[in-house]
C-alpha cells in the first residue's frame, strides 16, 4: 500500500504536494517523494523515512514548477529497510514522464521479461517501474514526442491489455504541448484515486481524499475504474473510458487502511464502519449474549465500538491508551519487534476491564498473533469474560492486489473449516466468544462493487500459481517488492 498525490495549476507545487502527502502519511512510512515539472524540465528528490526526514525543507523550497506528484511508500515486510531506488515516484527521459503508483502488478515477471528483451532494464524492486517503462514504450511506438491527447489514451489502452492486477496511477508529463497531470486506475479500480479542484482553477489528485481537504480542494469525483482522467490548471478534467470492467473497490481499505475522514465510492469511511459495528450488534443480539462494556481496540475500531455500543445500549469506553509516537505495529520488520511494539503501543487501563464482561472491538483477524497478544493483556487486567466482535469476516485467502498479507498457511482462518471457524477461533483466541461480520453481511453494508477476495477467495483479476508464488516470494524473501504493499498482519 502507498499514497499519492498531484497536483496541477499552483504557483508552487512541491510544498502543496507535501502538505497533501503528509495528510497521508499512514498509507506509507518507509519512503517519500516530490517531483515536478517546470517549463520542460523535471525535479525529483525522494529518499527513505517519514515525510518530515525524506523530504527537507530546503528541497521544497528550490523546487520549482505549477505541476506535480508525490508518494509515500510502505515499509518493508521482510528483513531489509528498503532501498532509496525503489522510492517513488519515477521518471523517464524518453518521453519525459514522472509517475507513482498505489497497488501490485500481478504479471510483473511477465512484463520485466519483456522489457529486458527489449533492452529495457528494471532498476528498482517496485511495480511503478515497469507500469512506467511500459507507458512510455507504448507512448514512443506511436511517435518519439509531441504526443497527443489520443496517443495517450491509445497508450493507456495497450497498457491496461498489457498490466495485470491492481493500480492506481498519478503522472505529470507534456501532452498537447502542455503541462497535463494524468491518473489513471486499473479495470476494477481496486485501488482508490480521488480528484478535485480549487476555487482558483488547479486540480488535485490522491489516494485520499483527505489529502484534498488539507488544501481546500473539493473532490469533484473518483477516477473511475479503466478509466483515464487528464487534468489542466483552468481546464474541465477530460475523462475518457480506457477499459473498464464493473468495480471492485479493495474493501479492506474502508475496513482498515483509510482514514476514517476519508470518502471513497461508498461515502466517508467512518460510516461504512459504523454500519459494520451495528451489523455486528445486531449479530451478537442473535446469540443471546450478555455484557457491560464495549471497548474499540485503537484506533481503527472506534467507530464500529460506538455503534455496536449504542444499538446494545452498552456504555463504550476506552480501554486502551495508544502510545501515538510508535508507530503501526504491521510496519515492523519481525516477530520480535512486532511483539515489543504491541506493548509498547497499547496501555490498557485495569479499571475498564476489572471484573467486567468485556467485548472487545477490532477490525479484522488475520494471522490473528497480534489479537492473542492483546486479550493476553486484557486477561492480566481480571475481567469477568472477554467476547471478541470483528466488523469484517476472518482473512482466509492472501491479497495479490496491493496489501501485503502473509501466505495462506500463515492465515489463522484457514486452520479451520468454515462450520468450525468461529468457535475454533474463540478458541485459539483466548476469549468466551467471537462474533464476526460474515461476507453476505459485509456485501449487504459495502454493496457488489467491492473486492473481498482476502475473505471469501474470488478474485476478480486471475492470478497463476506461478504469480502468486512471484509474489509471495518476493515479499518474504528479500521484502522489497513489499516496499509499494503493506503488511497489515494481525
Ligand atoms: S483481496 Fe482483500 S485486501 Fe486485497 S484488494 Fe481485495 S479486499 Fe483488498
Amino acid at each position: 500500500m502507498c499514497g499519492f498525490v498531484g497536483v496541477i495549476g499552483l504557483e508552487a507545487a512541491a510544498p502543496a504536494l507535501v502538505l497533501g502527502l503528509q495528510a497521508m502519511q499512514h498509507r506509507g512510512q518507509d519512503a517519500a517523494g516530490v517531483g515536478t515539472l517546470n517549463h520542460g524540465r523535471f525535479h525529483l528528490h525522494k529518499d527513505l523515512g517519514l515525510i518530515s526526514q525524506a523530504i527537507p525543507p530546503h528541497v521544497i523550497e528550490r523546487m520549482p514548477g505549477s505541476a506535480g506528484i508525490a508518494h509515500v511508500r510502505y515499509p518493508t515486510a521482510g528483513v531489509d529497510i528498503g532501498d532509496r531506488e525503489d522510492a517513488q515516484p519515477f521518471i523517464t527521459r524518453r518521453p519525459g514522464i514522472l509517475l507513482a503508483h498505489n497497488g501490485n502488478i500481478t504479471n510483473v515477471s511477465e512484463i520485466e521479461d519483456h522489457l529486458r528483451e527489449q533492452g529495457m532494464h528494471v532498476l528498482s524492486q517496485c511495480d511503478s517501474e515497469p507500469v512506467l517503462l511500459v507507458l512510455a514504450e507504448e507512448l514512443t511506438a506511436l511517435r518519439p514526442a509531441g504526443h497527443t491527447l489520443d496517443d495517450l489514451h491509445t497508450a493507456l489502452k495497450r497498457l491496461m491489455a498489457r498490466v495485470r492486477g491492481a493500480y492506481s496511477v498519478v503522472a505529470v508529463l507534456e501532452v498537447d504541448g502542455q503541462e497535463t497531470l494524468v491518473a489513471f486506475r486499473d479495470p476494477f479500480g481496486i485501488r482508490p484515486a480521488v480528484f478535485g479542484r480549487h476555487a482558483d482553477g488547479a486540480w488535485m489528485v490522491a489516494s485520499e481524499s483527505v489529502a484534498l481537504d488539507v488544501l481546500d480542494f473539493k473532490i469533484v469525483d473518483h477516477v473511475p475504474p479503466g478509466s483515464m482522467v487528464v487534468l489542466r490548471k483552468g481546464e474541465a478534467p477530460i475523462l475518457r473510458t480506457v477499459s473498464p470492467q464493473a468495480a471492485r473497490h479493495c474493501v479492506f481499505e474502508r475496513i482498515y487502511f483509510a482514514r476514517p475522514d476519508s470518502i471513497m465510492e461508498e461515502g466517508r469511511v467512518n460510516n461504512m464502519r459504523w454500519a459494520l459495528g451495528e451489523r455486528l450488534a445486531d449479530d451478537w443480539m442473535k446469540k443471546g449474549l450478555e455484557a457491560d462494556v464495549v471497548v474499540a481496540i485503537p484506533d481503527t475500531s472506534r467507530d464500529a465500538a460506538l455503534a455496536m455500543a449504542e444499538r446494545l445500549k452498552l456504555p463504550n469506553r476506552e480501554g486502551f491508551i495508544k502510545n501515538r509516537y510508535s508507530g503501526r505495529t504491521f510496519i515492523m520488520p519481525n516477530q520480535a519487534t512486532r511483539d515489543a511494539a504491541l506493548r509498547l503501543k497499547l496501555n490498557p487501563i485495569r479499571e475498564v476491564f476489572d471484573g467486567q464482561r468485556v467485548i472487545l472491538v477490532d477490525d479484522s483477524i488475520v494471522r490473528g498473533s497480534t489479537m492473542r497478544r492483546i486479550v493476553r493483556m486484557v486477561q492480566d487486567m481480571r475481567p469477568k469474560e472477554v467476547h471478541l466482535a470483528i466488523f469484517s469476516p476472518p482473512v482466509a485467502h492472501p491479497c495479490f492486489y496491493g496489501i501485503d498479507m502473509p501466505s495462506k498457511d500463515e492465515l489463522v482462518a484457514s486452520l479451520y473449516p468454515p462450520d468450525r471457524l468461529e468457535i475454533e477461533l474463540a478458541k485459539t483466541l483466548g476469549v468466551q466468544s467471537l462474533t464476526y461480520v460474515t461476507t453476505e453481511g459485509l456485501r449487504e453494508v459495502a454493496g457488489d462493487r467491492i473486492c473481498s477476495a482476502c475473505f471469501n477467495g474470488d478474485y476478480a483479476i486471475p492470478v497463476s500459481a506461478a504469480e502468486q508464488a512471484y509474489i509471495l516470494k518476493n515479499r518474504s524473501a528479500n521484502g522489497k517488492r513489499t516496499a509499494v504493499t503493506p503488511d497489515p498482519v494481525r
